[in-house]
């Protein structure tokens, strides 16, 4: 059985990446931080299209509960290894710098960067033994141009961004791929309250995107046919220029 991986499965992008990947034949680790109501109906959505999937709810942001859930995880399956990984859980803080607290910043960077390493880590060692992987980061388009009022989001994703070109070098030789996606304006919870009428105006295909979009790319670049592809970023937003 193919195992995947997927931070922040419940809803939006990572519950498009979930529903994707179970179509290319993967058994899907749907993790999710606390709507758990939400992260059912994805798994139960795997289950309509005829694949399977399990929960597993940690925060990515915090090490010990990666340590005792995902770790609890791979010690009861000794036999699997997850070869998909896709880190998308994240939040955004959205303020101005001058304006901004420590916790909005540390909460940011704690979600969107740092669980990066703590999860990659965990799992990077079994992709290198069996010389297979594929790790997609969901990084955006503020980590690529910067955007005012998302000076934490910015600095975390384009992090996300700097640690992606630099692990694809360390594990090319192991057939582990390392890449990131980085969409612009896609239609989800984290956007519902941004005013698309306006904003669509400055996509040239005027309209925001939909996860779906976002997970067949993720999709792509997670198969085995995207094997000489590493340490790319991939845009996806419409056109908006970078
Ligand atoms: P979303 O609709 O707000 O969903 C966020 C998902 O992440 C939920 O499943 C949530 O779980 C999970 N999550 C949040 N914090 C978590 C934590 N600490 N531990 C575990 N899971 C956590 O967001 P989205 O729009 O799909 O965004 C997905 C990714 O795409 C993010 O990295 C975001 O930065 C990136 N992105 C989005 C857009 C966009 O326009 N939507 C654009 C560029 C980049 P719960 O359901 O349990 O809360």
């Amino acid at each position: 059985m193919k195992i995947a991986l997927v931070t922040g499965g419940s809803r939006g992008i990572g519950k498009a990446i979930c529903l994707k990947l179970s179509s290319m034949w993967y058994h899907v680790l749907v993790n999710y931080k606390s709507n758990h109501t939400e992260a059912k109906n994805t798994i139960q959505q795997i289950e309509e299209q005829g694949g399977s999937a399990e929960l597993l709810q940690f925060d990515v942001a915090n090490l010990q509960e990666i340590e005792s859930v995902l770790g609890n995880w791979m010690e009861n399956n000794k036999d699997a290894y997850i070869e998909v990984l896709i880190n998308n859980a994240g939040i955004r803080k959205d303020t101005m710098l001058m304006w901004m607290k420590n916790e909005e910043w540390e909460d940011v960077i704690h979600t969107n960067l740092d669980s990066f390493f703590y999860i990659t880590r965990r799992l990077l060692q079994d992709m290198l033994v069996n010389k297979y992987g594929r790790i997609v980061n969901v990084v955006s388009l503020s980590g690529l141009k910067g955007l005012a009022g998302q000076v934490n989001y910015s600095a975390a994703k384009a992090a996300v961004i700097g640690a992606t070109k630099a692990l694809a070098q360390e594990v090319g030789k192991k057939k582990v791929t390392v890449n990131a996606v980085a969409p612009g304006f896609i239609k989800t919870d984290m956007t519902k309250e941004l005013p698309e009428k306006e904003l669509k105006s400055m996509i040239p295909v005027n309209r925001f995107g939909e996860a779906e979009e976002v997970a067949d790319l993720v999709g792509f670049l997670a198969s085995d046919k995207a094997g000489y592809i590493t340490g790319e970023v991939v845009s996806i937003n419409g056109g908006l220029y970078t």
